[in-house]
């Protein structure tokens, strides 16, 4: 008996005219997450199987779909020629031999000499003359044996849906950049943009040597990882000592943060305009810390001419942010103690709730154009 995969994608169907766009990504996107194995992608009827493959290289398939963006569900399944005896070894192979079970087929062949309640009784019937131990429950069974008839001859027989990482197609929703410091916060916000099917490029900003080497190679480790969601992505890495060393010695410390901010996003606006990306991404939290209040917002949002900025963990509490991190496999990375450009000069107090005005008086003591076409000019580019 072949093993083959089903998927079954999430809300494409919902796109009218735009389906087929979305399909044919969708497909590319599963051919590149399984590039390197021996496999064959097949569509039917808006029904995708993952044939062909060695048994051996199944679990690997299945860790790389979790990743993609798209899947609502998957299932292993036995594609069996289309006769009783067959369907019923399958059938046999996947029903586990306790427990309430029913049997629901699909028949899409309507030339099969039984109809899908037949099949249905059928193999029931033989699989509770074979398992005594087994018994028919309709409504709430703890196992349902899945049978397709297909059109071509071949039945599909299967128990297990897996859900899958739902969201859309990655490469559907345009692109956006993505601030990543080496927190836990920014790679969650990444990994939940790219979701809703956004291709994400990063952009990271150092203080070498304030900050260590250690620093930047823990954030192109968390990018990686963004980047077995989104199949590949650029990391933009640029320098900010000096914007640091000039804020530090010509205005009030307490602006540090608010500040660099600024200097922040409008390097990101320029680096977005320079790769193509339409809106910036954060991770920050609504009131997380003293410069995540909506003050700070209003202050780092000001400089930014046209690009929208995505926040989508505004409403998230810590601990939520931390499960999610954990479940994308960044946490483990992004708790490592290596100090990211934001505690260096560091003030004590920071302001909590900077008015535009005071923001301003402190930056009209800096060159901004002069530091940020200097910090443009380090401006390196890693292709993950
Ligand atoms: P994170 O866990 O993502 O570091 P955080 O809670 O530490 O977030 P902040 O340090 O205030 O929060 O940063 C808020 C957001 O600003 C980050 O989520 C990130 O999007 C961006 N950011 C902060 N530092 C950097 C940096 N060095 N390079 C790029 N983006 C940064
Ligand atoms: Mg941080």
């Amino acid at each position: 008996m072949e093993k083959v995969i089903i998927l079954r994608y999430s809300e494409i169907h919902l796109k009218g005219k735009n389906r087929c766009y979305f399909e044919r990504v969708f497909t590319v996107n599963v051919e590149k997450s399984l590039k390197g194995i021996k496999h064959e992608l097949r569509v039917i009827s808006g029904r995708y199987l993952i044939e062909n493959f060695d048994e051996d290289s199944i679990d690997e398939i299945l860790s790389r779909l979790e990743k993609v963006f798209g899947i609502h569900s998957y299932s292993v399944a036995f594609k069996v020629p289309s006769d009783l005896d067959n369907i019923f070894e399958a059938a046999k192979t996947v029903c586990q031999p306790y427990g309430t079970f029913k049997v629901d087929t699909h028949r899409a062949d309507k030339s099969f000499y039984l109809n899908s309640p037949q099949i249905n009784t059928e193999i029931g019937g033989k699989l509770l003359e074979l398992y005594n131990e087994l018994t028919v429950e309709v409504h709430n069974p703890s196992q349902v044996i899945n049978i397709d008839v297909r059109e071509n001859g071949s039945t599909l027989v299967f128990g297990k849906f897996i859900k899958g990482a739902g969201g859309m197609p990655v490469g559907t929703s345009g692109k956006g950049l993505l601030l990543i410091s080496g927190g836990i916060d920014s790679p969650v916000a990444g990994h939940m943009i790219a979701r809703r099917g956004m291709t994400v490029d990063c952009i990271h900003f150092h203080s070498y040597p304030y900050t260590n080497m250690q620093a930047r190679d823990k954030v192109e480790e968390l990018a990686k990882i963004l980047s077995g969601y989104t199949l590949g992505t650029h990391l933009n890495i640029i320098s900010v000592t000096h914007i640091q060393e000039e804020i530090h010695k010509k205005c009030n410390g307490e602006f540090m943060v608010t500040l660099l901010r600024r200097f922040m996003m409008r390097l990101s606006e320029r680096v977005a305009k320079k790769i193509g990306a339409q809106c910036l991404i954060t991770g920050e939290s609504l009131g997380q810390v003293a410069s995540q209040t909506v003050e700070g917002m209003t202050s780092s949002n000001s400089v930014v001419e046209c690009l929208p900025v995505l926040r989508p963990l505004c409403g998230f509490d810590k601990d939520e942010i931390i499960e999610r991190s954990k479940k994308i496999g960044a946490y483990e990375i992004s708790i490592q103690p290596y100090e990211d450009c934001c505690t260096v000069f560091l003030p004590k107090h920071p302001v909590i709730k900077p008015t535009l005005k005071s923001v301003l008086e402190e930056e009209a003591k800096l060159d901004v154009e002069g530091l940020l076409k200097e910090a443009m000019s380090t401006l390196e580019t890693i292709t993950l």
